[in-house]
């Protein structure tokens, strides 16, 4: 019998591995905007049309990339952000797996346009298939522009998986919210089909939450802020009176990074438990730093989940801070309330 075996082509490995990385338009968004934030920018602009399904385009004014690099950042476990399995354990950056953009590459139309400061002309490369269709040199803005376009033209299956519009909208707004959330000091665009949804210039933690949430929140925020050692928390929590019955304005950061922790949300619910009725959620955007060496981030390719290695003591000091805090502003069970 003849061998049987054969090596996919890179483009097809590309397609199915862009499965675990890009499963709507927001997950592209999200790698976008990661991307321009690790690239130092300080402004950031993301376009939208149809909810990401016919166009992502994210605008920075980073760092921008080499004429070898805007090629080689299409590639498959290309990153220039570690080198070993130990950078890892240090990582300060939101990327380090090198697959959005060759996943990205692999799945729509895409066109880069980038310039670093010490070049005068800027470098255009235009993408389909995984494979470079046309390279020429550009005028441009030091930094990057990266448009993808028809998400999922060639995984027809997917593409027909992708939610109505308004959906797919939503997805794409959560992960711009969780970006800029993050990064108050950078100033982030959303438009989406020509129209300027959000605008937020940069400030200050409590600025940008109020710049996201709405500007009734601004005298509801009560500040958390408390240091061990081992961790720092910070960021706000909405006073009870604010809590809905609905999920949606809860944020939980570890070192800048958005993440999903049933875990750590318990430890917040107990401790705001009977100053809001039992089937509410408070608003809260916590942000916890910690030695990069105590968590795990490489738990899942969309890094929302993370291990900590000692989870315990996180839940004892998220809830304590929140505690502390509210209690400070007088707005404990036992006090009056004067809000
Ligand atoms: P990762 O972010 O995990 O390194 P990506 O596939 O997202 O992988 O990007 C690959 C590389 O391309 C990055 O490591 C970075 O060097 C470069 N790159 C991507 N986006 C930008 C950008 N907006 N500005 C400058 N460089 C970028
Ligand atoms: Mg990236």
């Amino acid at each position: 019998m003849a061998d049987i075996i054969k090596l996919l082509p890179d483009n097809i490995a590309n397609q199915i591995a862009a499965g675990e990385v890009i499963q709507r338009p927001a997950s592209a968004v999200k790698e976008l905007l990661e991307n321009a934030v690790d690239a130092g920018a300080t402004d950031i602009q993301l376009l939208v049309k149809d909810a990401g399904k016919e166009l992502i385009q994210v605008i920075d004014n980073g760092s921008g990339m080499s004429e070898l690099d805007a090629r080689m950042c299409f590639e498959r476990h290309a990153t220039s952000k570690i080198q070993t399995i130990d950078d890892l354990f240090h990582i300060r950056t939101m990327g380090f797996r090198g697959e959005a953009l060759a996943s990205i590459a692999a799945v729509a139309q895409v066109e880069l346009k980038t310039r670093r400061e010490q070049e005068e002309l800027g470098i255009y490369i235009e993408i389909e298939n995984s494979a470079v269709i046309k390279q020429e040199p550009c005028q441009f803005h030091v930094g990057t522009s990266i448009a993808m376009k028809n998400l999922f033209f060639n995984v027809p299956a997917r593409r027909n998986f992708l939610k109505s519009n308004a959906a797919e909208m939503r997805h794409v707004v959560d992960e711009f919210i969780r970006v800029a959330m993050a990064y108050p000091q950078l100033q982030f665009s959303l438009v989406s089909n020509g129209q300027e949804l959000f605008h937020l210039d940069k400030g200050s933690l409590k600025q940008r939450i109020v710049g996201i949430l709405g500007q009734s929140y601004n005298a509801k925020l009560v500040s958390v802020k408390e240091s061990t050692d081992y961790m720092n928390v910070y960021g706000f929590v909405g006073k009870p009176d604010t809590a809905k019955k609905t999920r949606g304005d809860q944020f939980f950061f570890v070192n800048n990074r958005f993440i999903k922790s049933p875990y750590l949300h318990h430890a917040v619910m107990n401790a705001f438990e009977e100053m809001i009725p039992a089937d509410s959620y408070p608003l809260y955007a916590l942000f916890i730093e910690v030695d990069p060496a105590h968590v795990d981030i490489n738990v899942h390719p969309t890094k929302q989940e993370i291990k900590f290695d000692d989870e315990k003591v996180m839940y004892a000091f998220v809830q304590a801070a929140i505690k502390h805090s509210l209690a400070q502003f007088s707005i404990t069970p036992t006090l009056d309330f004067e809000l």
